[in-house]
C-alpha cells in the first residue's frame, strides 16, 4: 500500500485534515480587510500559547529565521553572550551567534545529558561587570530528545545579571507547560512545522518588554528580520512583507482547534504520550538514550545495543510506512528518534511502538516475550 505515511519525526509534523483544508484556496490580498482580521485573530491566539501580553510576531521563514530574529534584534556587535550546547541546535545558535561577531561563551553538556544551570550561575556570577548581554539556549534539544531545564536557567539569569534570555522553544511550545511572562522568559522563538501542526513556512517570535528595551541599542545589521518592522505592521494587523499567506489560514484553524483542546490538556496528551513511550521502550528490553527526566516532551531518542539504529529505522520505514528520524553526528547508527509532538494520538503511540516491537521480532533480536513492550504502554495510556 502506499501513501499511508506516518510522519513520526520531529518536525515536519502532522497536519489535521481541517487544517489542510483550510489551504487549499486561492491567497487573499495581504493589505486587505479579511487577511487584516486574520492577523489580529492569530496575534491574540498566539499570545495566549505564549501565556503573554508580550508581542508575538509571525516571519515568514523556518524556525531558525526567528531565532536569528530575536539574537540580531537585542545584541550588538562584540556583546558578550553565553550559549547552551548539548546538542545540534545549541551548537546552531553558537554559529548563529558568531556569524554576527558576538564573543561567545560556550556551556557544554554531553549529548543526551542536560545543560547545568549552576554553569551559568557561575559564569553570571563572576560577571560583575554586567558584560554578558544575553543567555541562548535551546528547550528541547531535539537532536538528543533532552529537555533543558530553562525555568533554572532562566532563574539564575535574573538573579544574578541584567541579561537578556532567548529560547528556542520550537520542539517544546505547545508540548509543555511555558508561561513566558511568569517565568520571564525575553524571548522565545518556534516554527510552524513542530507543535502548530502547520506546514513548515512560518516562525513566530515572542518579545517581551526587556526584549525591547536591548532592542533599542542593537546595532548588528538586520533587514528582512528587523522586528521593529513587524511590530510596527503587526499593531496594524498587517505584515511588513508578503507573508505566506495560506499558511496564516492553516494557523487560524490550527490554533483555534489547540484552543478548544485547552493548554492543560495539550500538555497532559503530550507527557501521557511521552510516558506511553518510554516505558513501552524500555519494556521490550530497548535502552532511552536520554535518563527519563530529562526526556522532552517531542521526542524520545532510543540507543539499542548491538543492533544498528538505522536498520530499525529502515524496517519500520518499509514494513509500516512510519517515518522515525535517525541519529546526527557521531550518534548516526546508534540511536533513533521518536516524534510524538503536535498532532498525535492514542493510535499513533499504539502503532509506532507495536511496529519497533515487530521489527525486533523479526530481525530475531527481541529478547522479551513478544508483547511485553506494547502491554506497558496500553498500561499507560489506559492509566494516566
Ligand atoms: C526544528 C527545530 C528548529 C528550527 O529548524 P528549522 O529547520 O529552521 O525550522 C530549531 N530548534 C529546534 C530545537 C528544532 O527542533
Amino acid at each position: 500500500m502506499q501513501d499511508k505515511l506516518n510522519l513520526m519525526i520531529p518536525g515536519p509534523t502532522p497536519v489535521p485534515e481541517n487544517v489542510l483544508s483550510s489551504m487549499s484556496k486561492h491567497p487573499i490580498g495581504h493589505r486587505s480587510g479579511d487577511f487584516q482580521k486574520i492577523v489580529q485573530k492569530t496575534t491574540e491566539q498566539l499570545k495566549w500559547l505564549h501565556q503573554t501580553t508580550a508581542d508575538v510576531l509571525t516571519i515568514t521563514g523556518s524556525g531558525t529565521a526567528a531565532m536569528e530574529a530575536g539574537i540580531i534584534n537585542t545584541l550588538s556587535k562584540g556583546d558578550q553572550v553565553i550559549c547552551g550546547d548539548n546538542g545540534k541546535f545549541g551548537e546552531r545558535w553558537v554559529k548563529v551567534a558568531r556569524a554576527y561577531g558576538l564573543d561567545v561563551k560556550v556551556v557544554k553538556a554531553d549529548w543526551g545529558t542536560p545543560l547545568d544551570p549552576n554553569q551559568f550561575k557561575r559564569i553570571l556570577e563572576e560577571d560583575t561587570n554586567e558584560k554578558i548581554k544575553a543567555v541562548i539556549l535551546t528547550h528541547s534539544e531535539t537532536s538528543t530528545g533532552v529537555i533543558n531545564d530553562l525555568k533554572s536557567i532562566n532563574n539564575e539569569v535574573k538573579n544574578h545579571s541584567k541579561a537578556i534570555t532567548i529560547a528556542d522553544c520550537v520542539t517544546s511550545l505547545g508540548a509543555c507547560n511555558i508561561p513566558m511572562d511568569e517565568w520571564g522568559i525575553d524571548v522565545i522563538a518556534s516554527g510552524s512545522q513542530k507543535g502548530y501542526m502547520i506546514p513548515p513556512g512560518l516562525s513566530f517570535v515572542a518579545m517581551s518588554k526587556r526584549a525591547w528595551e536591548a532592542n533599542n541599542q542593537s546595532n548588528l545589521p538586520k533587514f528582512y528580520l528587523d522586528l521593529k518592522q513587524y511590530l510596527k505592521t503587526v499593531n496594524q494587523n498587517s505584515n511588513p512583507f508578503t507573508p505566506a499567506i495560506n499558511l496564516y489560514f492553516a494557523l487560524e484553524a490550527s490554533l483555534t482547534m489547540m484552543q478548544k483542546e485547552g493548554l492543560n490538556n495539550i500538555f497532559a496528551r503530550h507527557a501521557r504520550h511521552q510516558k506511553a513511550t518510554q516505558e513501552g521502550i524500555k519494556a521490550m528490553g530497548l535502552n532511552l538514550f536520554t535518563k527519563e527526566n530529562f526526556g522532552s516532551p517531542a521526542i524520545t531518542a532510543v540507543k539499542p545495543e548491538n543492533i544498528d539504529a538505522e536498520s530499525i529505522r529502515k524496517a519500520i520505514k518499509n514494513d509500516f510506512d512510519i517515518l522515525l528520524a535517525g541519529g546526527q553526528d557521531h550518534l548516526k547508527g546508534k540511536i533513533f528518534r521518536i516524534g510524538h509532538l503536535g498532532f498525535v494520538n492514542n493510535r499513533d503511540i499504539i502503532s509506532v511502538i507495536s511496529a519497533l516491537e515487530s521489527t525486533l521480532d523479526k530481525m530475531g533480536k527481541l529478547n522479551v516475550p513478544t508483547g511485553q513492550g506494547i502491554a506497558k504502554t496500553i498500561s499507560v495510556l489506559n492509566n494516566e
